[in-house]
């Protein structure tokens, strides 16, 4: 499961350390030194998961972490807070500011992988490499299969990757650009109509079995995948 992952903190040594072992685990690591570099970085692309330090020059952890989580684009970003604090009560803190998870300084590297799977795991299931199947269309993300009816489907990689996301997201419609965040991990240097020739094309390798319906348009706010007829 190798996902891009912004690390926020300020301490060069904990970078370092940071950048090596999720670098050794296949991540893609972003490093920013502070809250307003990082609001810089996201306004480009959004990473797979943030690590964000409580203790920050400028604006803390917390702040920024009730900013993303206030912000329609950047707030499904998952975020596990990093602290040297132990007090119960700034665990609290962080949870309640919309942090997923929380982990102590000093950290051993395993704990860390492990505690970046159980929440990607949870909160963007698109980065697993669990199988998923709606009305029998079955997508297995291991073998990078697609079946329906236990037919084998023909998809380019970004059919696929959209097929993906929208099969670990059922019934909720997603705009143009939240599908550019999510499949393409870029919503500005991407046209939105981009997105409408994927769809197109999923929906044409899909239309043999009659799934396409599972791909619906919803007028003026985008699309969703749903297993109840529009
Ligand atoms: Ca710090």
């Amino acid at each position: 499961m190798a996902a891009t992952i912004l690390v926020i903190e300020d301490e060069p040594g904990i970078q370092e350390v940071l950048k090596f072992s999720l670098g050794q685990h296949g991540h893609d690591v972003l490093v920013a030194d502070d809250a307003e570099s990082a609001l810089g970085q996201l306004r480009g692309a959004l990473p797979d998961l943030i690590l964000l330090d409580w203790m920050l020059p400028g604006m803390s952890g917390i702040e920024l972490a009730r900013r993303i989580r206030g912000d329609a684009r950047l707030k499904e970003v998952p975020i596990i807070m990093l602290t040297a604090r132990t007090l119960e009560n700034d665990k609290i803190l962080g949870l309640e500011t919309g942090a997923d998870d929380y982990i102590t300084k000093p950290f051993s590297p395993r704990e860390l992988m492990a505690r970046i799977k159980a929440v990607l795991r949870r909160r963007a299931p698109q980065m697993t490499e669990d199988p998923v199947e709606i009305r029998g269309l079955r997508l297995d993300p291991r073998s990078h299969r697609v079946f329906a009816e236990d037919k084998p489907v023909e998809l380019g990689p970004t059919e696929f990757r959209l097929l993906h996301f929208l099969m670990t997201h059922p019934e909720r419609v997603y705009s143009r650009s939240q599908l550019l965040d999510q499949v393409w991990g870029d919503h500005v240097f991407v046209e939105e109509r981009t997105v409408d020739v994927h769809i197109r094309r999923l929906r044409a390798a899909l239309e043999a079995d009659g799934h396409d319906s599972l791909i619906q348009t919803v007028r003026g706010a985008g699309y969703r995948l749903s297993a109840t007829p529009d």
